[in-house]
């Protein structure tokens, strides 16, 4: 089994519309990420869940979500463990890691909308870079994996 990150921000749950929509209803809120339920209430990015789902019954992969705190924002870590267990089921937080460094972590593939900020430029394996030309969604990621 090859062992799998997937970011969550960005990645498989919508932050900068959320992020964007918030700023726009209310600019006098400067930081929404940081009002209480922001992270849970975020959509889920399209095809994430499902693609996630038909990883995981390939068996090819163990699935790790590995998210980057609002470090700020305490809600966030208790917020992000929640959307988890809403959108992915009880069993991905047991699979969840919420991490400042990326690069602590030893894997074969990373899939992060960011290259570097929060560690992923010394992550040891591949770096998938979510939403660039090669891989600009999770149904082109998907084809990519099932090849693996
Ligand atoms: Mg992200």
């Amino acid at each position: 089994m090859k062992r799998l990150f997937v970011d969550m921000d960005d990645v498989i749950c919508d932050y900068s519309s959320a992020y964007q929509k918030a700023l726009k209803n209310n600019p006098e809120i400067r930081y929404p990420q940081s009002q209480f339920d922001f992270f849970r209430k975020l959509a889920p990015v399209k095809d994430a869940i499902e693609t996630l789902q038909t990883l995981d019954a390939s068996l090819k992969f163990d699935i790790y979500i590995l998210t980057a705190p609002s470090i700020k924002n305490p809600l966030c870590y208790l917020e992000k463990r929640v959307w988890i267990e809403e959108h992915l089921g009880s069993r991905y937080t047991e699979n969840l890691i919420i991490s400042p460094n990326k690069g602590l972590f030893i894997g074969d593939i990373l899939i992060d909308d960011h290259i570097c900020g929060a560690g992923q430029e010394n992550f040891n394996g591949k770096l998938m870079h979510f939403g660039c030309e090669q891989y600009p969604n999770w149904s082109v990621l998907n084809e990519e994996l099932n090849l693996i």
